[in-house]
């Protein structure tokens, strides 16, 4: 079976990784891949932009590609899997139609009002309806939201009213481009996060292992949000009964809603939850994708064949698979280059890879790429170390072991992934 990965980052290295180690699977192409996914076994990189969506269903029909596995929302949101669709080639992820849970926020709050999902209270506007007086009215913290696609960046925990306001300005003044027309002004939820990930095929659903991911770049969750500097997996503040209410009052409800509205769902669905302290979930967003950095550790504990998931689920028979896990934690934290997310520093060297490749663990690759026989850095997030360890405290350790054997000019990362499920093991 030839399968076709599209994406280059983290998730896609670690879902090639994933379906190359498949007996199954004779080869995988990834689209476009990087440094990492280039030195699997059985996988090769192509060069083709993921939103080249034309091009990548020319390749996949005229290589005989079996199944395509999409990582990255930009392709989902322009139509790729209406395209494989058209040319009845096998493709996980959903329609354009329903990437627009991940692609609009404003039509993902509409969504949740109108099926009744509970998720934090909200009131969008356009540069031309924004009202100041809506936000003075409100209580802080307050959170801003660009509703567009802003790769996980175009989210602001405004302290103060004012704040608030000069941040709405400054995203309907071009901050995040297009993704800024509109702004959610949004009420601000306390709790713990957890990331939900599910298996869906238009009706049933698998939901996956549950993974927490920290989306400060510092310590404590200090300094701006980004794409995501680390993520474990399970995640101990999903208990099995808060597992069953996120299933009975968010992902049932949803799929059923989105089916309901002539959108059904097959793909990765991703529900971003906080967690009352008492246990109450509330949907902070929807991605139409697998996470980048949940789905490193998640697959590293995945041990059933992802391709024949995905075949299930193309075919409408999720309910017919189960799913083994790994049952040792994995923790994966993210090295990420100086200025990262502000700017990208490209280029560096990086030192110590065939070092942590002697340890136990792996080592995803993202924003790299050969030059020179040598790997350097290519993107903001370079790489995503992973462990495994029957504690939370055992995979930090394995997985601080890998960071510390790896080094590049100017590489950040946080010391501190998953702080709260080790002060739990601690008692803390
Ligand atoms: P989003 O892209 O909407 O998931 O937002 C990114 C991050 O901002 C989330 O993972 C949360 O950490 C935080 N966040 C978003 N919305 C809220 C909210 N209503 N209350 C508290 N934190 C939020």
């Amino acid at each position: 079976m030839k399968v076709l990965i599209i994406g280059g980052g983290g998730r896609e290295h670690a879902l090639a990784w994933k379906v190359a180690q498949e007996s199954r699977v004779t080869q995988v192409f990834v689209a476009p891949g990087n440094a990492g996914t280039v030195a699997e076994r059985k996988v090769v990189n192509i060069d083709i932009a993921a939103e080249d969506v034309h091009a990548l269903a020319d390749f996949a029909e005229s290589n005989r590609i079996d199944l395509t596995i999409v990582g990255p929302e930009g392709p989902l949101v322009l139509g790729l899997v209406d395209e494989f669709e058209r040319r009845r080639l096998k493709c996980f992820g959903p329609r354009a139609a329903a990437a627009r849970l991940e692609g609009s926020k404003a039509f993902a709050k509409d969504f949740l009002r109108r099926h009744r999902i509970p998720t934090a209270s909200y009131k969008f506007f356009t540069r031309e309806t924004f009202d100041p007086e809506y936000i003075r009215r409100q209580r802080t913290p307050i959170v801003v939201k660009a509703s567009g696609l802003a790769a996980g960046k175009g989210v602001v925990i405004a302290e103060s009213i004012d704040a608030a306001i000069a941040t709405a300005l400054r995203m309907f003044g071009g901050q995040f481009g297009p993704a800024g027309d509109e702004v959610v002004i949004e009420e601000f939820l306390q709790g713990e996060e957890a990331s939900f990930i599910v298996m869906a095929d238009g009706k049933n659903v698998l939901p996956l292992a549950t993974s927490q991911d920290h989306k400060r770049l510092k310590d404590d969750d200090e300094g701006p949000n980004t794409g995501g500097m680390g993520a474990y997996s399970p995640a101990p503040v999903v208990t099995p009964q808060v597992h069953r209410r996120i299933m009975n009052e968010v992902i049932s409800p949803a799929i059923r809603g989105l089916a309901a509205d002539g959108l059904p769902y097959t793909g990765f669905l991703y529900a971003g939850i906080m967690v009352a302290a008492d246990g109450t979930p509330n949907v902070l967003e929807f991605n139409c994708r697998f996470g980048d950095p949940e789905t490193q550790p998640i697959l590293l504990r995945l041990q059933s064949d992802l391709t024949l998931l995905c075949e299930a689920a193309l075919a409408g028979r999720l309910d017919s698979v189960t799913v083994q896990w790994d049952n040792r934690t994995a923790l994966g934290v993210v090295m990420a280059t100086a200025g990262y997310p502000q700017s990208v520093r490209k280029g560096e060297v990086i030192e110590g890879l065939e070092r942590a490749a002697q340890l136990p663990g792996k080592v995803f690759h993202a924003g790299t790429q050969l030059a020179a026989g040598k790997v350097i850095t290519n993107g903001g997030r370079v790489l995503c170390a992973v462990g495994l360890g029957d504690s939370v405290g055992d995979a930090h350790r394995a997985t601080y072991a890998l960071v510390d054997s790896i080094n590049w000019a100017g590489v950040q990362y946080r010391r501190d992934i998953g702080h709260r499920a080790i002060s739990r093991e601690i008692g803390g």
